[in-house]
């Protein structure tokens, strides 16, 4: 059957044209409330069909893990499909079914007393088993889903993706060969799902609504510089957005041409003021793309990305590992190295964060870090150690006040007696920089600045923090648009008060990649702007067009 055309707005991510069938993922939970009358032997059939698709899967993300993060990484999927094998939490589902349950009530109930005894055991390893067993249940639920709604998808036909939200685990793990683009009911530009995509110069548009599950599989075209989806366009639709897309695509490549002719030469402004233009990455994988578009350094490795990525806590030698060859890659450029920012909308199940009412407000970042500080200093000791190999600095996220900075740093002072007494080598002059994101920050940042030798501005925590916006929240987001007076004056304040103490400032949030920003910025003496690849080329254009 063919629906009616219709358009959905949202908000566009990446300024790039895409078209293709869309597929809904079920990322809400189905309905689980019990049938009045179930056909035990037909539910028996759904949950056999539903597991074996679900090791399917789990193979195939494993094969991906392996090949795109790493063997160890990948190591989590294999304990997956064996969870999915698992007689005692087989016969537990099969019995629910048999005493006259829903498949998908079965399972919910089944993995969830599994789940909480692996937790009240106590033990460390078996708690992070709980969360796969969660996170196996939910794979069946989905395979479940996939079973019985009939996605009109083929496995091998590349599609636009659309669910209610993705998060920033769920959209590190996207498969770019597979994903056309992407279109989230919920979502804002300055959410880390939208950073991701940007990242990874997926076409996406957030917050468009609740799309209508009819048009799973429907063809669209998805235009994320108008934030728009026509879905079932007519032909005149389909051949002027081919037109639009074939010019962009020209017009992008003159411009990228001349971009890439100047890629080597230093950002200067008309008045002599040079500007460091850094890379935002999330994992090794992005190295090698924002060398060879120009990124002089890294200016913010969002750490916590690692961690999402995992079903329990990374061991030092694996963050170390990791942190190493970053520094190896960048061959003498610096890497900054920001310290986990997990609570808010990042979350890993494994660190079993209580539920908070204003998780933004709550233990984030280095609020966490500082009550779970044996988490913390794995990571230190892994960044010390990397320092060795490389330019590595440290960056501490949403810093309020001095106490924060001067724990932090005594944490790092008993890591490096530690690696002294244990003769393993790192930078003994490292530096240390924080995060400028809250409103507290900027307005002490006189204060602060005695304590590090630079500030990296993250202008998406600072705009949602100064102007009371949620930026989760898709209702509000417009509130931040043209409204950057506030964040420029705070970032100016810290500007000066930071090159007083003689260190330098830099800007990572999303706004460091707003090309009308960019001459307030090097009117201020910004030293360093630091954004997602694909923005790379266009901001070092930009510095060298500014007086
Ligand atoms: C920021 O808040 O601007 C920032 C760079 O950090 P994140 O987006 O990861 O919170
Ligand atoms: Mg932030």
């Amino acid at each position: 059957m063919t629906f009616k055309r219709r358009v959905y707005k949202g908000i566009g991510i990446t300024g790039r044209k895409s078209s293709g069938r869309l597929h809904f993922i079920n990322n809400k939970s189905i309905d689980s409330s019990d049938k009045t009358a179930i056909n035990v032997g037909a539910e028996l059939i759904k949950l056999e069909n539903a597991r074996k698709k679900a090791i399917e899967n789990v193979w195939t993300i494993e094969k991906n893990a392996r090949e795109k993060i790493g063997h160890s990484e990948a190591q989590i999927f294999e304990i997956h499909a064996m969870l999915l094998e698992d007689e005692d939490l087989n016969d537990a589902i099969e019995n629910k079914i048999k005493g006259g349950k829903s498949v998908e009530k079965a399972i919910n109930e089944a993995s969830e007393e599994y789940a909480s005894m692996l937790l009240d055991i106590g033990d460390e390893y078996l708690s992070a088993r709980a969360s796969d067993i969660r996170d196996i249940a939910s794979q069946l639920i989905n395979a479940l889903c996939d079973n019985t709604k009939n996605s009109k998808k083929t496995d091998t036909e590349p599609y636009i993706l659309v669910a209610n939200d993705l998060t920033p685990s769920q959209t590190v793990m996207l498969d770019k060969e597979q994903i056309l683009g992407f279109v989230t009911a919920l979502g804002t530009p300055s959410s880390h799902t939208a950073i991701l995509a940007r990242a990874m110069n997926i076409p996406a548009i957030v917050g468009a609504g609740e799309i209508d599950k009819l048009y799973d599989g429907s063809f669209c075209l998805l235009d994320s510089l108008k934030g728009e989806i026509i879905i079932n366009p007519t032909e005149e639709e389909i051949e002027e957005f081919n037109k639009e897309k074939d010019k962009q695509s020209k017009i992008a490549i003159e411009h990228e041409r001349y971009l890439r002719s100047i890629m080597n030469k230093p950002a200067v402004t008309g008045s002599g003021h040079k500007i460091m233009i850094y890379a935002n990455v999330g994992d090794v994988t992005e190295i090698e793309p924002a060398l060879s578009n120009g990124c002089e350094g890294i200016g913010l490795l969002r750490s916590e990305f690692l961690y999402l990525s995992k079903s329990t806590y990374p061991t030092e030698a694996q963050l170390f590992s990791v942190y190493k060859d970053i520094a190896e890659k960048m061959d003498g450029r610096r890497v900054i190295i920001r310290t986990l920012d997990i609570g808010a909308d990042k979350k890993a199940d494994y660190f079993n964060l209580e539920n908070e009412e204003n998780p933004a407000l709550g233990l984030r970042g280095i609020r966490l870090c500082l009550e779970r500080t044996d988490v913390f200093k794995t990571q230190i000791r892994a960044i010390l150690r990397a320092s060795y190999y490389g330019r590595v600095a440290i960056m501490i996220p949403m810093i309020c006040c001095e106490d924060e900075i001067i724990k932090t740093k005594e944490l790092i002072e008993k890591c490096k007696a530690e690696l002294r007494n244990e003769s393993l080598m790192f930078d003994e002059k490292i530096e240390i920089g924080i995060m400028i994101e809250t409103p507290a920050s900027a307005i002490m940042s006189d204060r602060l600045s005695k304590h590090v030798n630079f500030f990296s501005v993250g202008t998406n925590d600072l705009a949602q923090y100064t102007l009371a916006v949620d930026r989760q929240n898709s209702k509000v987001s417009n509130l931040c648009e043209q409204n950057y007076e506030p964040i420029l004056r705070l970032i100016e304040m810290s500007a000066k008060a930071i090159k007083k103490k003689g260190g330098w400032i830099g800007i990572c949030g999303e706004m460091a990649a707003d090309l009308s920003l960019t001459q307030s910025f090097a009117s201020m003496g910004i030293d360093e702007l630091s954004v997602s690849t694909p923005y790379l080329l266009g901001v070092r254009g930009k510095v060298s067009e500014c007086k």
